[in-house]
């Protein structure tokens, strides 16, 4: 059954209530209550009424993951924050740009480069997070954590490209505890690249619906929360 506007605005309001308070938690746990984490609702699951139902909520941070399924959304919209968090082919990355303020998924030098070229040619700066295989599982997307600093160094020196961090996906596992040493990982990596090269990596993009409070008390300053926050209708 789906749910009407206002019902859905009503269920999101709770939830919201929900997970920000479980950030907060977290937060307090590790003593880092001051430091801000953006909660991205990550909206592929539904459609544009809903994303203007989220924005009245207050949310003002979206994630898509794939250009196809977000284009009519971004397009429709304005204000708010838009990520793009997915895999993402060259010839998407002109589209994206002009869309999205941050790009999640530099995973390679070339689309580092093909992003420079396209915030150039729009006049304006995309920022990126790497985003990097730590668990080392096969199927995953991302960067060997080994590569990191070559990418970090190539995409210094591009324009139209800002580095603000490191992103990844925790490996999925019923216990959240489990992946609490990839989000650990993430960290130390940050830490280690920041010294090696002298760039400031203050961002860490980690923790999804089902493993956000541990990202978080890991240091994430950025969580991206779908089916938990925006899924619309009872199953
Ligand atoms: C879909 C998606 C999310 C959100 O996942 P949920 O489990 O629905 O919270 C986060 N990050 C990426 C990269 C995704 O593709």
């Amino acid at each position: 059954m789906q749910w009407t506007d206002t019902e859905y605005k009503l269920q999101v309001r709770e939830r919201l209530g929900v997970i920000s308070q479980r950030i907060r938690q977290a937060q307090e746990k590790t003593g880092r209550a001051k430091e801000p984490v953006r909660l991205i609702a990550v909206t592929k699951y539904v459609d544009v009424q809903r994303v203007l139902a989220l924005q009245s909520e207050g949310l003002k941070d979206f994630g898509e993951n794939r250009w196809q399924s977000a284009s009519s959304k971004v397009e429709a919209f304005s204000g708010g924050t838009w990520h793009f968090i997915g895999p993402l082919q060259r010839n998407k990355v002109l589209a994206v740009a002009r869309h999205f303020a941050w790009i999640h998924s530099v995973d390679r030098p070339q689309l580092a480069d093909e992003i420079g070229r396209a915030a150039n040619q729009l006049g304006k700066t995309v920022s990126v997070l790497l985003q990097v295989n730590i668990s080392g599982e096969q199927q995953k997307s991302g960067i060997a954590p080994a590569q990191a600093l070559d990418l970090l160094l190539h995409c210094r020196a591009l324009s139209g490209v800002n580095v603000r961090g490191l992103m990844a996906i925790g490996r999925q596992v019923d216990d959240p505890e489990d992946a609490r040493q990839d989000f650990a990982a993430l960290r130390m990596l940050r830490d280690r690249l920041q010294t090696a090269s002298g760039v400031s990596l203050p961002e860490l993009s980690m923790g999804m619906s089902n493993d956000f409070d541990v990202a978080v008390e890991e240091g994430a300053t950025m969580v991206r929360v779908g089916r938990l926050l925006v899924a619309s209708g009872t199953s």
